[in-house]
């Protein structure tokens, strides 16, 4: 049986990893994939310390800074389930099952798509998941945002303080954010609303350069010249082989303890964006991480029978 199991390759499982390393602990670590969300980001430049590093090279440096250290590894396994167990945890993969006293969870999330023609072609090149991530590269220029929820609007209002033109769309008849919100937006006359929208497709050369829509009310279809747009319709996080077992929120996201990222079962534990904390960034998930390991090494101390 193993003191400590991680599960996820991202920026909290692999921090998780190197802290239980240098800690001497008797952890293995197991990942579908050693590329996380970091592998997506084209650009990354809010990692202090690397002013400016493609996604793949970061998620590099972290795989490379974890292989330093002697901690055992199983890539490219799926966990299928977890079962509590007398002594700790049962981890069930694709592969096998492993036995392990604590756990920390750090599988993160998947933005959800909008699933229209060429949104993967200009995924990098206009068509963006996360505006904290990549708003820099838009100041006064025209762009879009998808959904018209609360996140949509954070955004556009966020977006409405820089760019030159912001359009939201939203493919229902009605918004759904708070009307604070709405209000804020309504009030930024860079902001322009658009409901019943219903997405066909993004179009350009190298680049995004419009966005192609029906009007559902009209039937009409139109195009808006954009440089942006910001899909911003909610996360999948990658909780399924846990309902039943730990609580979730209603976004499905893992509910923890903010002190010490415990979940609702005790030598359980969870980082990073799969958990529902706000902040979904990789400093953010790094320093989670950090913190699960400390809270997981404790409480393995403190149940040494
Ligand atoms: C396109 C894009 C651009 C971004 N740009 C930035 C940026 O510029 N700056 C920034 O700070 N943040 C950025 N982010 C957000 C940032 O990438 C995430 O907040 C951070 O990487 C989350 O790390 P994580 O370790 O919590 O999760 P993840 O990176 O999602 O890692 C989860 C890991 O768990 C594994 N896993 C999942 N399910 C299972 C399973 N069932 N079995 C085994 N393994 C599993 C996955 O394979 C993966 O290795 C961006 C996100 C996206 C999508």
């Amino acid at each position: 049986m193993k003191d400590l199991i991680i599960i996820g390759g991202g920026a909290a499982g692999i921090t998780a990893g190197i802290y239980a390393a240098r800690k001497y602990i008797d952890a293995l670590l197991i990942t579908s994939d050693f590329t996380g969300q970091i592998g997506k980001s084209s650009w990354v430049e809010n990692y202090p310390g690397l002013k400016k590093i493609t996604g793949l090279d970061l998620i590099k440096n972290f795989k490379e800074h974890l292989d330093m250290f002697p901690l055992e590894k199983k890539a490219f396994e799926n966990i299928e389930k977890i079962e509590k167990t007398q002594g700790g945890f049962s981890v069930v993969t694709d592969e096998g099952a492993y036995e392990t006293r604590a756990l920390i969870i750090a599988s993160g999330n998947i933005p959800r798509k909008l699933n229209v023609k060429n949104e993967d072609k200009f995924l990098g090149k206009g068509v963006s998941y996360c505006v904290t991530c990549d708003e820099a590269g838009y100041k006064g220029k025209t762009v879009a945002v998808t959904g018209g929820g609360n996140a949509g609007f954070e955004a556009a209002i966020e977006l409405g303080r820089f760019c030159e033109k912001v359009y939201l769309l939203e493919t229902a008849d009605a918004l759904a954010a708070d009307m604070i919100l709405q209000k804020e937006a309504e009030e930024n006359n860079k902001i322009e609303i658009i409901v019943s929208v219903d997405i066909l497709s993004f179009a350009g050369a190298e680049t995004l350069e419009k966005v192609v829509f029906i009007n559902k009310k009209t039937q009409e279809t139109k195009e808006l010249k954009i440089e942006g747009c910001f899909v911003e319709i909610g996360t999948c996080p990658n909780t399924d082989f846990v309902k039943g077992f730990l609580d979730l929120n209603e976004k499905g996201e893992i509910k923890v303890d903010p002190i010490n990222f415990e979940t609702s079962v005790p030598g359980c534990f969870a980082a990073g964006d799969v958990n529902n904390l706000p902040g979904k960034q990789i400093v953010i998930a790094c320093g989670q991480g950090a913190s699960a390991l400390l809270s997981a090494y404790k409480y393995l101390n403190n149940n040494n029978d």
